[in-house]
């Protein structure tokens, strides 16, 4: 079975490479343009893994990252933060918030699915690790 990914992205640009790169690694791709959107539909379709865009209007990624770890059922799902801040301190804002891990914009399609496979395949590595 396909693994799922939710993508938490409000950049149309952004959702658009994604999924793209995504779907075309046999990926199957739901996307949530806000926190709010993005937590109900994780709820509702509990993905293998999500994807967390950190700069998201009205909540941003860490808090959507701290409450979806506040769900019994979504905790074990690894969150990936992505984020063009590229500085130590969000790194470990992300990690405190219970993202496992980090991938830097803008996204490289050549690293990309890369770091993607290692963060389903161990949950806690791949990507820019924290
Ligand atoms: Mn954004």
């Amino acid at each position: 079975m396909n693994k799922r990914i939710l993508v938490i992205e409000d950049n149309e640009q952004n959702l658009y490479l994604v999924t793209f790169l995504l779907e075309r690694h046999g990926y199957e791709v739901i996307a949530a343009r806000d926190g709010k959107q993005g937590i109900r539909t994780a709820t509702e379709q509990v993905p293998d893994l999500i994807l967390l865009d950190i700069q998201l209007p009205s909540m941003d990624g860490y808090a959507v990252a701290a409450r979806l770890k506040e769900s019994a059922v979504l905790a074990p799902v690894p969150i990936v933060a992505v984020t063009s801040y590229a500085m130590a301190g969000d790194r470990e804002k992300a990690l405190a918030s219970g993202c496992s891990g980090y991938i830097v914009k803008p996204i490289n399609p050549d690293t990309f699915i890369g770091e993607i496979k290692a963060f389903l395949d161990t949950g806690t590595s791949g990507g820019e690790q924290l």
